[in-house]
């Protein structure tokens, strides 16, 4: 039996959340292991610099903007990465957003917006995807989800987050065992802290320090380090795997 390839080559790959942090050094990294990309960020957001990223390794780039909120948005982005690139293989769905309120004081809508965007946004992401999925005879789906969803993070007032984030893992399962008979595989991958402009935010910033202490590795992960786990996921060396949440935290969750 050979070893089963961690390699992407060939296939067609969409990325949202690909204009900023981990969604776009998911997208180039993808595509550094042979994937073309559609890039999936706000209409409005700049993409030019993610999609050369991926040209600059000889892979073919798009960018399909749209908001993950709007299920037309969704359905056309898909329809535009297929015309471009051609059958829609894999798809990472990394688009997402963090703010804090203490509990008691947060307006419904603010509780609402996270939950739009972090797990309807998610669940729509991978129903648009889903269809060209299953229709194409199979695939991979990596939704970006967060410890938030297995911890409640010490000193932070984001009950919204961290409630939308352990639905995009319960989804993951959800969608996993609906479509397992169709050779669609759907896993999440949650990331402990990382630094990126999410981390920047004024209530966050000034808790890195502490962020750090707290993780058994002693610092933030790079985004670099969401590449590995995104592309085994991804890829046919995870053929067995589905339904799965991989925690890349550090260690934060041990202790
Ligand atoms: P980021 O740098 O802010 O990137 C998120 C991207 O999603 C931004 O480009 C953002 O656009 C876009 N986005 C927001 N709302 C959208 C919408 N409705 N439709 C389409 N795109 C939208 O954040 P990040 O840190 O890379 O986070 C990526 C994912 O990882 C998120 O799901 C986050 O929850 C998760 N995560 C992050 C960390 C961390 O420590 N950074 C830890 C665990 C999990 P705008 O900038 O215009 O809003």
């Amino acid at each position: 039996m050979s070893v089963p390839s961690f390699r992407l080559d060939d296939r067609v790959a969409l990325v949202t959340g690909a204009g900023s942090g981990i969604g776009r050094r998911i997208a180039t990294g993808l595509a550094e292991m042979g994937a073309d990309v559609a890039c999936l960020d706000l209409p409005g957001s700049d993409l030019t610099g993610t999609v050369q990223s991926i040209k600059d390794v000889g892979r073919r780039g798009v960018a399909v903007p749209a908001d993950v909120t709007r299920e037309d948005e969704l359905a056309e982005a898909v329809d535009r990465t297929e015309r471009e690139l051609g059958p829609l293989r894999l798809a990472v769905n990394a688009a997402g957003i963090a703010n804090a309120a203490p509990a008691e004081e947060m307006p419904a809508d603010q509780w609402s917006r996270v939950i739009d965007v972090n797990l309807t946004g998610v669940f729509l992401s991978c129903q648009a995807e889903g269809r060209a999925l299953l229709r194409n005879g199979g695939g991979s789906i990596v939704n970006i989800a967060s410890m938030s969803g297995t911890i409640a993070n010490r000193g932070l007032t984001q009950a919204h987050y961290n409630a939308s984030k352990a639905g995009v893992m319960h989804l993951t399962k959800s969608l996993a065992t609906e479509w397992c008979d169709r050779k669609v595989r759907v896993n999440s991958v949650s990331p402990g802290y990382t630094a990126t402009p999410m981390n920047r935010r004024a209530e966050v910033a000034e808790r890195v320090k502490g962020f750090e202490a707290d993780t058994p590795l002693g610092r933030m992960a790079t985004v670099d380090e969401m590449v590995g786990p995104v592309v085994f996921l991804l890829s046919d060396a995870a053929s067995f795997v589905t339904g799965t949440d991989l925690l890349v935290d550090g260690g934060f969750v041990c202790w």
